[in-house]
């Protein structure tokens, strides 16, 4: 398996604290928190950022590469209410 997990701050849309999170910057786009200080729900879309292709080598005998997807996240990721639908 590929890790691409980042530990990324994340503002609350709420408290405007900011917290950290560990996030898969291959996996999904959308996320739904809670805000450690606040108790907010807290919706975060990764898919509003850019993207970059990261090519992976194997290893243990396997000489094919991966090109995998990662989102190139800012500093801090201002987050948003999850929609209310
Ligand atoms: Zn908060």
């Amino acid at each position: 398996m590929t890790d691409h997990k980042v530990r990324q701050a994340i503002r609350c849309w709420k408290c405007k604290k900011v917290f950290t999170l560990l996030i898969d910057t291959a996996g999904e786009p959308e996320l739904s928190l809670t805000c450690p200080f606040c108790g907010a729900k807290i919706h975060i879309n990764l898919a509003q950022y850019p993207t970059t292709i990261t090519t992976v080598l194997r290893k243990a005998g396997n000489s094919a590469s991966q090109d995998i997807t990662v989102f190139m996240l800012p500093d801090i990721i201002e987050s948003e209410p999850p929609s209310t639908l």
